[in-house]
């Protein structure tokens, strides 16, 4: 690691963000040294996969969206072009487990109105929403505050609740909406309300297509309004954290810590590693940090105090995937779909079960199905703390009660995330700007990351990206 003419910039956190940040900076100079420094022996963070007896298994997420272009452009620039694996049609069904068996989830409003989810009374409450008058937009109000006011209490608990644990882990009734799902609040902001909003984009995508605009949908690219969840033929949604990876190549240092961030010499920075690597600092121009929150404000202490506090007031959630593979013919259940969420108080522990092998097949040998099941999150703390037995044992219990089966997995794989994904609960975006504030006071240094301005691989890659840009546009020329 020594100064080799161009500017240094260390990025510190390997994960999805860090590196995406290390490949723009590298994107837009070239001349630059970049070093990423990664403290587990593996880079990717919680966007990485294993192969287990055939099966791939992702440990984290499965893929992302093609309804906004960052994670996709990402690969293509990657040259992942050919390995890009979109999600099978069946998974377009999902469903909800109610009152003791699984529903499909309502595409459309006539679906919506035949659906056993809402009552009568429910369903009259969520017809009014077109004519509900909007909310001052300034006011922050929690997901399930703002689903209730809009599309009534009934929704807002069988609906939007399990999506909102579904997406984070959090819990609708603490999570901010202009945090967490921006666009829906961005709807009502700008439109008035949800339906209204959501004919005003129909109509903005009609002119588009009369315009002869193709969609990216067209040439196989994004699509919107849901998008398609997308994965990769080899190494499932991993692959795009190591593709980063092998492209930065030396760049990379895995099993490094770093301690604390300092002032050097110079107006340049100075990363202390923790013991017992040898040389201890390195001298920067610029930081990026791309760790959890809680580990930058630990790195900041010294040089940007006045950022610790928002930083260390972000809460994480702990969430397990629990992975099990069956024999095709032991399972009874057709398994048509994405996989089923299930609202609070309905009976189970998990908070969902993704079906992999309908999603992407080739996750699974032929004659096997492969489920990832999901528990924790805010509402379960405790899941974290069973052993793997005793976890299995429960997700197994709900696999029996939710899909019928009871014949014994054939491969087992059990990762646990203590602290797994950021909660944007109310206050987040204050909480962020102060933060980002305090960094912005100490030139050469920047904050990206899932816990800050959105939690999916799409928004970690256009927020790293954006860092990365910003960076090497401040970098002074060789
Ligand atoms: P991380 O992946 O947490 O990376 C941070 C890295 O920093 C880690 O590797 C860590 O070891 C390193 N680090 C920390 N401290 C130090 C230090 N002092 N020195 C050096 N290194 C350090 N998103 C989707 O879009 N779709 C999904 O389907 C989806 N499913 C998910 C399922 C689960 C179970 C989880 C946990 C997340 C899921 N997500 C999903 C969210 C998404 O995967 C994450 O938000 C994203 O991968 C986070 O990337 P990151 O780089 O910001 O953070």
């Amino acid at each position: 690691m020594t100064l080799e003419g161009g500017p240094r910039v260390v990025v510190v956190g390997g994960g999805i963000s860090g590196l995406s940040a290390a490949f723009e900076v590298r994107r837009q100079r070239p001349d630059a040294e970049v070093v990423v420094l990664e403290r587990e022996e593996r880079p990717g963070g919680t966007a990485t996969s294993d192969a287990v007896d055939g099966f791939l298994v992702d440990r984290g997420p499965n893929g992302f969206l093609t309804n906004v272009p960052d994670a996709y452009q990402l690969s293509l620039d990657l040259g992942l072009e050919n390995e890009l694996l979109p999600a099978s049609e069946a998974a377009q069904k999902r469903f909800l487990f109610f009152r003791g068996r699984l529903v499909p989830v309502p595409t459309g409003a006539g679906a919506l109105l035949r659906s056993p989810l809402l009552s009568p009374v429910g369903k009259a409450r969520m017809a009014l929403e077109p004519f509900l008058p909007a909310a001052d937009p300034g006011r922050e109000e929690t997901v399930h505050g703002f689903a209730s006011r809009r599309l009534g209490r009934e929704f807002a608990d069988v609906m939007v609740a399990p999506m909102v644990a579904g997406v984070s882990a959090g819990d609708a009734r603490r999570s901010s909406l202009q945090a967490l799902f921006p666009r829906m609040h961005r709807l009502e902001a700008e439109h008035g309300g949800l339906v209204r909003g959501m004919l005003a984009q129909q109509r903005v995508r009609r002119a588009a297509r009369a315009r002869g605009e193709t969609p990216l949908r067209a040439a196989g690219g994004p699509s919107g309004p849901g998008g398609r969840l997308t994965s990769f033929r080899r190494g499932g949604a991993g692959r795009l954290t190591q593709a980063l990876a092998e492209t930065l190549g030396a760049a990379v240092h895995t099993g490094v810590s770093v301690e604390r961030i300092e002032r050097g010499a110079e107006g340049r920075l100075r990363v202390v590693l923790a013991e017992p690597l040898t040389p201890r600092t390195l001298e920067a121009d610029a930081v990026i940090l791309a760790t959890p929150a809680y580990a930058a404000a630990e790195l900041l202490r010294e040089v940007a105090p006045a950022a610790t506090a928002p930083l260390e007031a972000i809460p994480y959630a702990g969430i397990r995937v629990v992975a099990l593979g069956y024999p095709r013919a032991s399972v009874p259940a057709t398994l048509d779909g994405f996989g089923f969420l299930v609202p609070p108080g309905q009976g189970l522990r998990i908070l969902g079960s993704l079906w992999t092998s309908t999603l992407f097949p080739p996750q699974a040998p032929e004659g096997t199905v492969l489920l990832r099941s999901l528990a924790g999150g805010v509402q379960d703390p405790g899941f974290l703390d069973l052993s793997e037995e005793e976890a299995v044992a429960v997700v197994r219990d709900d696999l029996r009660v939710s899909l019928g089966i009871t014949a014994r997995p054939t491969m087992v794989h059990v990762v646990g995330w203590r602290r797994g994904i950021p909660q944007y609960v109310l206050g987040h975006r204050q909480r962020v700007e102060e933060a980002a504030g305090a960094v912005a006071t100490v030139p050469g240094l920047a904050l990206t990351g899932n816990a800050y301005r959105g939690i999916g691989l799409n928004d970690c890659v256009r927020d790293a990206r954006s860092v990365g840009r910003e960076v090497a546009g401040r970098l002074e020329s060789a």
